[in-house]
């Protein structure tokens, strides 16, 4: 296939790329740019290596150092920019890292990174340019890796996701047959761009067409009145971004405003009810790294009568629960798509992947009878205790609302009648009485899910996008 930024920049040279702040640029700029990046990349003789690490904040110079590295056919490793320095360590290791570029605030915190080159985006564009002109692809193999993400560490240590310009590919025209973005769209991408949220939506843009509205952090008033005024029309969140943007909201988005993308987790039905009110149109969407984004989406006509659901997979995704012989019956979700990654880095046939064509997503969940997906554990989560399965989430939602309590997490504790017993840690922002928990809790829901033990915690452990770490919990039972 033609190389995606040219192509772009031939078919649509005037339509606005790119907007941060004050500052735009259309696709022949934006190509100018990436251009002269190259040029210094090449200069420095980095066009000679198979794969780079990149880190910083959401600036135009980094979007144009991502696309730079792709036209070069280097393979791009995204390093969170929250990662502990040992986890950055780890991550430039086992993807046989030599060079890492990052943005120049991140300095001090990088200075101790011993074994690896370092080059700040600044230093790059003084350094020597040479002309690049030879070394930029042509074509992009659908085949080849572009780009490298760490999975956020939920259950373990963070996995290397190898995505290929199909999986991008893929991704795109998957979300753009679901609800199609037009030549006058703006997507707002406040989301990290070294999370597939956010590099999808690099991917999309140059695919599409589209106008990308880039945030270097959540700024809920800037981006309420990007969304009032249209200067937005599409933005990408997670749940607390969206709560955020709602609480602050002072008028309504304007006509051109399309719909919130919402990942990453799930919402609760009174956040949904006061979107459905105010019009804002929400789709919420299941997708993992693995996935290079979304797979599954819930359209906003279907939010209310379908509360719960993750929704229904896209027109290039196939989707099926294991083992499963009729509808509500839970069991891991598969998927067989062009979106999923060849396999993990240093791990290319992990068993998620070999299963006859069909990815292993370590999720559990249920068909509906209208073929809307509801997730109900990971898998790694799930308890079984006396043949009897318990969902730690199911638990936790009933937890959460008995008052006094801020959040919980639920886990199996090994027993030796029952195999495994669910206990449950609470954080809580009054004293409590537990016995009343445990009766309450019994009032709700079978007997064997109730936890035979409540333990108090200042905070739960989490990853840096706020999912709840079970596994660090087990040390403590
Ligand atoms: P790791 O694989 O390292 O344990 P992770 O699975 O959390 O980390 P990601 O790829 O960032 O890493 O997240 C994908 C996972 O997030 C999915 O497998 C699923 O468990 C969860 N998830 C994604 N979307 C939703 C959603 N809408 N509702 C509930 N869970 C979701
Ligand atoms: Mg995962």
């Amino acid at each position: 296939m033609d190389n995606w930024l040219q192509k772009r920049a031939l078919l649509t040279p005037k339509r606005m790329a790119l907007s941060f702040k004050q500052q735009s640029w259309n696709f022949t700029e934006l190509k100018q740019q990436v251009i002269k990046v190259c040029n210094h990349l090449v200069g420095s003789n980095i066009q000679k290596l198979q794969r780079v690490a990149i880190l910083g904040n959401n600036t135009p110079q980094l979007y144009f150092t991502i696309l730079a590295l792709q036209q070069l056919g280097i393979e791009i490793v995204f390093i969170n920019k929250n990662l502990a320095l040992p986890e950055i360590h780890y991550q430039l290791q086992d993807a046989q890292i030599s060079l890492l570029i990052y943005a120049d605030e991140f300095q001090n915190k990088l200075q101790k990174l011993a074994s690896v080159t370092l080059i700040s985006l600044n230093n790059l564009m003084r350094a020597k340019t040479s002309d690049a002109a030879d070394f930029i692809k042509s074509e992009f193999d659908l085949n080849q890796v572009t780009s490298i993400m760490y999975t956020s560490g939920t259950t373990g240590k963070p996995k290397g996701v190898l995505q290929t310009y199909r999986n991008h590919w893929s991704s795109a025209i998957g979300a753009n047959l679901n609800l199609p973005v037009t030549a006058k769209d703006t997507w707002i991408c406040a989301v990290p761009l070294f999370h597939i949220s956010g590099f999808s939506i690099m991917m999309r843009s140059l695919i599409y067409g589209m106008s990308v509205r880039l945030y270097d952090h959540f700024d809920e008033e800037s981006i309420n009145h990007d969304l009032i005024t249209g200067v937005g029309t599409i933005i990408s969140v997670v749940p607390y971004m969206l709560k955020k943007l709602l609480s602050k909201k002072s008028e309504p988005y304007s006509s051109y405003f399309s719909y919130m993308l919402l990942g990453g987790g799930e919402i609760d039905i009174a956040t949904l009810q006061a979107c459905r009110d105010e019009q804002i149109n929400v789709i919420q969407s299941y997708g993992m790294t693995e996935t290079a984004s979304q797979v599954v989406a819930l359209n906003p006509i279907d939010a209310i009568n379908k509360i719960g659901s993750v929704g229904k997979p896209l027109f290039p995704v196939s989707l099926k629960i294991a083992d499963s012989i009729a509808l509500n019956q839970v069991g891991q979700v598969l998927l067989k798509a062009a979106n999923i990654s060849p396999g993990y880095l240093n791990e290319t046939n992990h068993n998620q992947f070999t299963s006859e064509g069909w990815f292993k997503t370590g999720d559990l969940g249920y068909l509906d009878s209208d073929g809307f997906l509801y997730l109900k554990s990971r898998l790694s989560e799930l308890i079984i205790s006396g043949g009897e399965n318990i969902y730690p989430r199911e638990v936790e939602n009933v937890i959460n609302q008995f008052p006094g309590i801020v959040e919980s997490a639920v886990i199996g504790k090994q027993n030796s009648t029952w195999g495994s017993v669910p206990v449950a840690f609470i954080v809580t922002n009054k004293v409590i009485n537990l016995q009343q928990l445990s009766d309450y809790l019994t009032s709700k829901m079978a007997k064997y899910k109730v936890p035979k033990q409540f333990i108090l915690i200042d905070e739960l452990p989490k990853t840096n996008n706020g999912k709840i770490r079970r596994k660090l919990l087990q040390s403590k039972i």
